[in-house]
């Protein structure tokens, strides 16, 4: 009888071993050696004692008591290792998804073992609840997951969570209003709630199957035993390691090593040495440098040939000799942080510096005498203070539209912020727009819808009306700062593109979200006091730049020295050593040479 009892063990324990392992082969990439033994190991422990647990609780009850068990181990072990299997099988040579079956199967074995000894001690309706609760509680990322796979066609991404932390609430809702709308967040709604009615339904039925049970002591301290470490190993140290969960540790480090940016900022200030120009302007004077957001010069007609006129005060200003249009300027990267991360500081594709040891473009104007002024349409970022938002802390003024709640979130608040800066002191203004973000109707006032309907969600139409917002707020800006702040120069560029006909996607990056505007404005004081930067810079108009080099421009354009400034990078500079052969996007991924402008529209 026990020798019969352990040989049943024996087979059913090699058969659960050999589908889930054969499962975990097939949705890896590239096993070597050593991962494949060790995980190889680390599976047969865990079968044996799954199917251990499993009859051991059988004897005493029947299937029913295992459905919502089964159900949430089965959607840890399918959702993430297929969607990530089906996503990067073509790009990643080497992946392994082993944690969430890991935790899976001793959750599992937890679990059902844990709620099989409460049963004995507690009320019916109260483990009833417990259990109902934590089932549910773990089928929420597996179906976000899901869904997720469902909308964008890929896995759930560091790129995706990284949007999710920075984003707040309000833009949150936006999104999913405009992705799912309100008939889908209806419909996951009543899912969720049917979804909680049978895991508490089911666990009722199934709680009332455990016949009166009397064990014998030791498969009462095996039960006991599994319940309590099964459980601990797989919530304390498997379900870490699953994938959702080592995209939101990596998210979440990511922003740690950013608040290390205050701790060496002040340090880095102090040390930086910046030294003048020998000349300077006849009276306080003011460089502007004004952020875009999600403009793709594809769809500027200052730059490209475009349908519609989407940038007339640009396109007229191009004939305007103290204008600069730059052809052939791109992104570093299609995400907002990533982008201005680099385009801020000494940080760039083409160096190892880490960001929160970079000196910013804030500290340079400082140190070259300038009063620093960020003015800001975006957002702050509740909790988790963004890499951009701590730049823009630095400067001597900072303020943001949605720290006021009376103020119109239009880039076209940010004139009225303008207004407040004192003239008597030479300025160095950054505006950072909220620009073409989606969703493109929430961007600019009805009066600016030019082309189709403001009620009608046509994207590439409300693309091209907040494109022309843009336009007429740089043009008033430049109005306004001409008129009363002795403009000197000013420089916009875009984080980076997007293709308004896309859902928002993270991760697919053609060049029409790459290739960016920038333009540079000279007076003619700049002109006359600087010949030769103003020389370089229309000379280099043509060349090619990647955004993460906006630092070196501007330090070029404040004509500073300092051991922080390499004027090899500086396409303001003569030595600027960068073409289309050596420049890259895409963090380093991508080279320039890959864009084929004839095969993206
Ligand atoms: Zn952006």
């Amino acid at each position: 009888m026990k020798l019969k009892f352990t040989k049943n063990i024996m087979i059913k324990s090699l058969l659960l071993f050999a589908a889930l392992f054969l499962y975990y082969v097939l949705t890896s990439n590239g096993l070597g050696n050593k991962p494949y033994w060790l995980q190889f190991r680390r599976f047969i422990p865990m079968s044996i004692i799954a199917v251990l647990t499993f009859t051991f609780i059988k004897e005493k009850s029947s299937l029913k008591y295992f459905i919502t068990f089964l159900l949430t181990a089965f959607s840890w072990i399918l959702v993430y290792p297929i969607t990530y299997k089906l996503t990067y099988n073509a790009n990643m040579p080497f992946f392994s998804n082993h944690f969430d079956i890991v935790f899976a199967v001793y959750s599992f074995v937890g679990l059902t073992a844990l709620v099989f000894c409460l049963n004995k001690f507690l009320k019916p309706s109260i483990t009833v609840i417990f259990i109902s609760l934590l089932q549910f509680l773990m089928l929420l990322p597996p179906l976000v997951e899901l869904l997720y796979f469902y909308s964008y066609g890929t896995c759930v991404s560091e790129t995706a969570v990284m949007l999710l932390f920075q984003t707040n609430f309000a833009e949150s809702k936006e999104f999913l209003l405009q992705n799912l709308g309100v008939g889908g967040l209806t419909a996951i709604a009543v899912a969720l709630i049917i979804i909680f009615y049978f895991l508490i339904k089911t666990n009722k039925a199934a709680l009332v199957t455990i016949f009166d049970y009397n064990l014998n002591k030791k498969v009462s301290v095996f039960l006991l035993v599994a319940a309590i470490s099964a459980t601990g190993y797989s919530f304390g140290n498997a379900f870490p390691q699953t994938g959702i969960m080592t995209l939101f540790n990596n998210v979440h480090n990511y922003f740690a090593a950013v608040d290390k940016f205050k701790e060496y900022h002040v340090q880095n200030y102090e040390n930086l040495y910046v030294e003048k120009p020998a000349v300077s302007f006849s009276k306080p004077g003011t460089i502007i440098l004004v952020i875009g957001e999600s403009a793709s010069r594809t769809f500027m007609s200052a730059f490209s040939p475009t349908k519609n006129n989407t940038t007339p005060w640009l396109k007229n200003e191009s004939n305007n000799s103290n204008f600069i249009l730059f052809s052939n300027s791109y992104a570093s990267k299609t995400n907002t942080v990533k982008a201005l991360e680099r385009a801020l500081t000494e940080k760039n594709q083409y160096n190892d510096k880490e960001f929160n040891q970079s000196v910013t473009i804030i500290d340079i104007a400082k140190k070259a005498g300038y009063y620093t002024t960020w003015l800001s349409n975006q957002g702050t970022i509740d909790s988790s203070d963004t890499p951009i938002t701590l730049v823009g802390r630095t400067a001597d003024t900072a303020k943001w539209t949605n720290e006021d709640p009376t103020t119109v979130q239009y880039d076209g608040s940010l004139l009225e912020y303008l207004k407040e800066v004192d003239n008597t002191r030479n300025n160095f203004i950054v505006l950072h727009f909220m620009g073409s973000h989606d969703n493109y109707q929430n961007r600019y006032p009805v009066e600016f819808a030019k082309w189709g309907n403001p009620e009608i969600n046509e994207p590439i139409l409300n693309y091209d009306n907040s494109l022309y917002y843009s336009d007429y707020v740089l043009s008033e800006i430049y109005r306004y700062a001409k008129d009363n702040l002795n403009l000197q120069a000013m420089v916009y560029f875009s984080d980076h593109g997007t293709v308004p006909d896309w859902k928002r996607h993270p991760d697919k990056n053609p060049f029409t979200s790459l290739r960016i505007p920038l333009f540079v404005y000279l007076s003619d004081e700049y002109k006359n006091l600087y010949p030769d930067t103003t020389k370089t810079l229309i000379e280099n108009k043509n060349k090619y730049f990647t955004n993460d080099l906006i630092y070196d421009m501007m330090c070029g354009i404040l004509n500073i020295k300092s051991p922080n400034y390499d004027e090899t990078q500086s396409i303001a500079s003569p030595k600027y050593k960068f073409t289309r052969e050596t420049l890259r996007t895409n963090l380093g991924e991508t080279p320039l040479t890959a864009d084929n402008e004839t095969s993206l529209h």
